[in-house]
């Protein structure tokens, strides 16, 4: 459906504010005025959304960030791009963090609940709205993951 951008942003975050308040994450989402609205599944989105926020609010300690950002890549498509300042990812494992129960090591994720599929069910349904979806990361320092979507509807003539 038709979806403003900055409400579907803020919407995550409110879904998160219990953790956000708790971990006095400081979170901030910043929408381009050339992709104020678009033309998307809300619930699939929301989905793949809350599974990068959710792991954005995991693995970034007390006190850091989270910035959600919409804007018009080169290729002309919607990029939404989940920001954070937490631990990072080692090198070696950013290639397979999308494969279904992936989790880096043991040790980072025992106390952290969860089963390693957020990011795989996050590309499965970016891919299958014709998007990509791909994290680089900076151990100890954040992590940035981006997705794509179509603007345009498809075989629809939207602006
Ligand atoms: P689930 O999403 O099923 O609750 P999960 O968060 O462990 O479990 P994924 O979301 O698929 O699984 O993420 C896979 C692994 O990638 C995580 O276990 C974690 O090690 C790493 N990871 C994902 N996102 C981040 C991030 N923003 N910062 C640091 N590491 C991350
Ligand atoms: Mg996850």
């Amino acid at each position: 459906q038709q979806t403003d951008i900055s409400e579907m942003l803020e919407d995550v975050a409110d879904r998160f504010s219990f953790q956000i308040r708790q971990k006095r994450i400081h979170i901030s989402t910043r929408v381009r005025d050339d992709v104020a609205s678009a033309w998307l599944d809300r619930d699939q989105i929301d989905q793949v959304l809350g599974n990068l926020v959710s792991n954005a609010l995991k693995y970034t300690p007390e006190g850091g960030m989270i910035q959600l950002e919409a804007l018009k890549n080169e290729e002309g498509m919607l990029a939404i791009t989940v920001r954070d300042s937490g631990i990072g990812i080692p090198k070696k494992d950013i290639e397979r963090i999308f494969e279904r129960f992936y989790r880096v090591d043991k040790a980072r994720s025992r106390n952290m609940g969860g089963t390693g599929l957020g990011l795989s069910i996050a590309r499965e349904i970016v891919k299958a709205h014709g998007g990509s979806i791909s994290l680089q990361s900076e151990l100890n320092e954040g992590s940035l993951v981006t997705f794509t979507l179509p603007l345009k509807q498809e075989g629809g003539s939207a602006p």
